[in-house]
């Protein structure tokens, strides 16, 4: 059978604003789901369908390849599964979609039917970088100090030579489950927290956790154009999620410093350069240093304001994600001598004299 339009599917217009794509979801996994319709493999099939549907377009980047190149856009994309599961809960909240996703989409996470993994949490790490540097884009190695898998007691939280006992709450499911009309709702055991277990006797390195605090060293590659509070993800490289749960995700968080010379104005650069009262005058050419690091040779056309700007075109910052670069706007300020030599003085005071004006 031919796979359906996935908007056509969720009953939305192409360009359905995410909150349209989650309300139209949930109505069609509330009304389609398997607990609300046992026995019925039609009702199955469609719930199966909108997940999927809904999985695609809700991802900013699987939606756009889906609008171009349609099912073959997304075809080679991670099947549904666990982390899937895990960021619907703001959809259904408490309502426990493990085991669903588990009977329809298989475990992608190796774990046993019904027990809830949870991933790891999201860490953001600020970085702090230089005007030139957001101007040229960097490498740059950080440490990020994250909670990883325990290697004592390889994750399991429990001391060498000893076995978790079984939690006596939900007698090892890792699930309480509670009949409210038509749904049966599943909530993870407030005791053993989904596992099942009960830790008899920690491990002595994590203190029954099974994750420790570890550095990493990350490869960041900041490009060319960022500004302060851009964000750049990098996937996986989160906490580690208990149990061998997955990895959340690393947001690095940049912080262009204040440059001394060099003020940023979107993608202009704004600088300020001194220039003499004679040059002003007579008009010249002046050395300007550009945010690349390199000089330009500037013309100062003659009768120059005090104040007056030039455009360096292409020499400010380049446009993030994009070809060419905003511009150097250079602002003249004229400077007005305070040690002059008595012969200086002698020849101001002769040029003012041909204005006919009196000084000194
Ligand atoms: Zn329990
Ligand atoms: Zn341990």
């Amino acid at each position: 059978m031919a796979k359906r339009d996935y908007y056509e599917v969720l009953g939305v217009a192409k360009n359905a604003t995410e909150q349209e794509l989650k309300q139209a979801y949930r109505k069609l996994a509330l009304k389609y789901h398997p607990d609300k319709n046992k026995g019925d493999p039609e009702a199955e099939e469609k719930f199966k369908e909108a997940t999927e549907a809904y999985e695609v377009l809700r991802d900013p980047q699987k939606r756009a390849s889906y609008d171009r190149f349609g099912h073959e856009g997304v075809s080679g994309f991670d099947g549904f599964g666990r982390r899937a599961y895990s960021d619907f809960s703001d959809i259904f909240g408490d309502f426990d979609f493990g085991d669903i996703f588990d009977t329809f989409f298989g475990s992608s996470f190796g774990t046993r039917k019904g027990k809830r993994v949870r991933r790891g949490s999201d860490i953001q790490y600020d970085l702090s970088i230089t005007l030139e540097e957001a101007a040229s884009g960097k490498e740059v190695q950080i440490e990020v100090p994250r909670n990883e898998m325990c290697d004592k007691c390889n994750g399991t939280g429990s001391a060498a030579g000893t076995k978790p006992s079984v939690c006596s709450v939900c007698n090892g499911t890792g699930q309480i489950r509670q009949t409210q009309g038509f749904f049966s709702i599943t909530q993870t055991c407030y005791k053993c927290k989904g596992s099942g277990k009960v830790i008899t006797s920690p491990c002595k390195s994590c203190g029954g956790s099974g994750l420790k605090v570890k550095k990493r060293t990350i490869t960041v590659k900041v490009p060319a154009g960022v500004e302060s509070g851009s964000r750049l993800k990098i996937t996986g490289e989160g906490e580690q999620g208990p149990n061998g749960g997955p990895s959340g995700d690393l947001y690095v968080v940049i912080h262009v410093m204040k440059h001394e010379y060099f003020e940023r104005h979107g993608n202009d650069i704004i600088s300020l350069i001194n220039v003499s009262f004679p040059m002003a005058c007579l008009g010249g050419e002046i050395e300007v240093p550009t945010i690349s690091g390199s000089k330009v040779i500037m013309k100062i056309p003659p009768g120059t304001e005090n104040g007056q700007i030039f455009r360096l075109k292409g020499n400010g910052i380049p446009y993030l994600g994009s070809y060419g670069r905003g511009d150097q706007l250079v602002k003249i300020n004229i400077n007005v001598p305070k040690k002059l030599s008595p012969r200086q003085k002698e020849l101001l005071k002769e040029f003012s004299k041909l204005d006919g004006e009196m000084v000194g």
